[in-house]
């Protein structure tokens, strides 16, 4: 199939690699002249495992190309998926700008029948919308789908070579058919469902994870009070099939450029429609608290920020990214620079997004390496669970620190690995020792 991807993102450039992959003709798209001329260079603009590998291997078998062409690529095209942004207003709701954007332009350049894919997550009934703006410039026919994605940043080319489900929304049974043999190559789960519930199960997916880490951190927050071990609790919760295992580790809260922005967006979105959704904001007013467990706990242990050294492990929203939109590190960061605190930091790939994205005062230093962090620090804060720290031994932590203060908001050591150290160590939702 000719596929364009339009918006070569996290999202567009690893679903257009995984469709070139599965033996398709793709063009990704994008604005961004700079990341076009990059990607057609060989330079990759995002970290994600295996996603160079995969690049390189299908533009040399001539499968996929990137341009910022977009005219040209609608015409040459049979499916073009939108896999633009849907960033957060001032109000929580999703900004359809980009979307609507794409749409016009497809609107202006479609030449024949086509198959327009949304894949960006959007409210209910944006699909119409992008349907009525296509359908506002031209007299040709075209089919519109909602296909949701579901990837995570960090493994997300395995998660879309290899998905848990695919979900097809659409109204056209030709459209449903050609989408279903596109990703039958990565999954036997397809759903093929009505645009409007498709565009819901990517909120609802969200909203229910999200809902399951706040849970799980006011449970750990419970347990440091009552003096049980979060790490105990999950395991036994989680035996339990109807509970299941997955997202129960406590921690300093959600981040990232999703849960964040959908969980808010799905709060406009039922509150448009006079409906008052309670549980989802509780799970963002916990989320919010939870990152400030870690100033808490250094003002426990430090007493007075001011002028203390404080060092931080960790600066992406997850391990194995370099992303740090709404990464709660920065939140983090900056309230112990507003207690008068000094920050050293690092963190193996994200310190460039970082410095980017956040600019913050000049009592940070930014490190480059793990161990310089910890020399002198006053106290070191875990903040993303990077395999990398996890193999540093809590020994050679405290021999470098100057004062043996520990904070572990990822959990990433257990009680064994602190024996016959000296270090005051808080984690999340465990007693705290020495
Ligand atoms: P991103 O910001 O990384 O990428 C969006 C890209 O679109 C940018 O490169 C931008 O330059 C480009 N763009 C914007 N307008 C354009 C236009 N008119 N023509 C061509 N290119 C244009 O965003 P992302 O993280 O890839 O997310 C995209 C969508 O997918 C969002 O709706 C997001 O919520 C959703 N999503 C993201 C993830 C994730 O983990 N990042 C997972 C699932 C769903």
């Amino acid at each position: 199939m000719k596929i364009s991807v339009i918006g070569t993102g996290y999202v567009g450039l690893v679903s257009g690699v995984c469709y070139a992959d599965a033996g398709n003709e793709v063009v990704c798209v994008d604005k961004v002249q700079e990341k076009i001329e990059m990607l057609n260079s060989g330079v990759v603009p995002i970290y994600e495992p295996g996603l160079k590998e995969l690049i390189d291997k299908n533009m040399e078998l001539g499968r996929l190309k990137f341009t910022t062409g977009i005219e040209q690529s609608v015409k040459d095209s049979d499916i073009i998926i939108i896999a633009v942004g849907t960033p957060s207003l001032p109000d929580g709701r999703a900004n359809l700008d980009f979307v609507k954007n794409v749409a016009n332009e497809i609107g202006v350049s479609i030449n024949g029948y086509k198959i327009i894919v949304t894949k960006s997550t959007v409210p209910v009934g944006t699909n119409e919308i992008v349907e009525s703006i296509i359908s506002a410039q031209t007299d040709v026919v075209f089919d519109v789908a909602s296909v949701p994605e579901f990837l995570r940043e960090g493994s997300a080319i395995q998660d879309t070579l290899n998905s848990n489900r695919v979900v097809i929304g659409t109204n056209s049974k030709y459209a449903a058919d050609v989408l279903s043999e596109l990703h039958k190559p990565f999954t036997r789960n397809i759903l093929v469902t009505d645009i409007r519930s498709s565009e819901m199960i990517k909120y609802a997916s969200n909203a229910f994870l999200a809902t399951k880490i706040s849970f799980i951190n006011e449970i750990a927050n419970i347990c440091e009070k009552v003096g049980a071990d979060v790490t105990q609790v999950a395991l036994g919760m989680g035996y339990d099939h109807r509970i299941g295992n997955s997202f129960l580790n406590p921690g300093i809260g959600y981040g990232g450029s999703c849960f964040p922005k959908d969980t808010q967006a799905l709060i406009q979105i039922a509150g448009q429609m006079n409906y008052d959704f309670k549980l989802l904001k509780s799970v963002v007013e916990v989320n919010n608290d939870q990152r400030f467990n870690v100033l808490t706990k250094l003002k426990l242990i430090l007493n007075d920020l001011e002028n203390k050294t404080v060092g931080i492990w960790g600066l992406a929203f997850k391990p194995n990214t370099d992303d740090v939109r709404d990464t709660p590190a920065y939140e983090i960061i900056k309230s112990i620079l507003d207690c008068g605190g000094k920050v050293k930091a690092y963190d193996p790939l994200a310190i460039e997004n970082f410095k980017k994205t956040f600019r913050l005062s000049h009592n940070i230093i930014y490190c480059d390496t793990a161990k310089d962090v910890a020399l002198d620090s006053d106290a070191l804060c875990i903040l993303t669970e990077w395999e990398e720290f996890s193999l540093i031994n809590p020994t050679t932590i405290q021999k470098w620190l100057k004062r043996p203060n520990l904070i572990d908001g990822r959990n990433i050591y257990n009680e064994v690995q602190l024996y016959g150290t000296d270090l005051t160590y808080y984690s999340v939702g465990r007693p705290s020792l020495n």
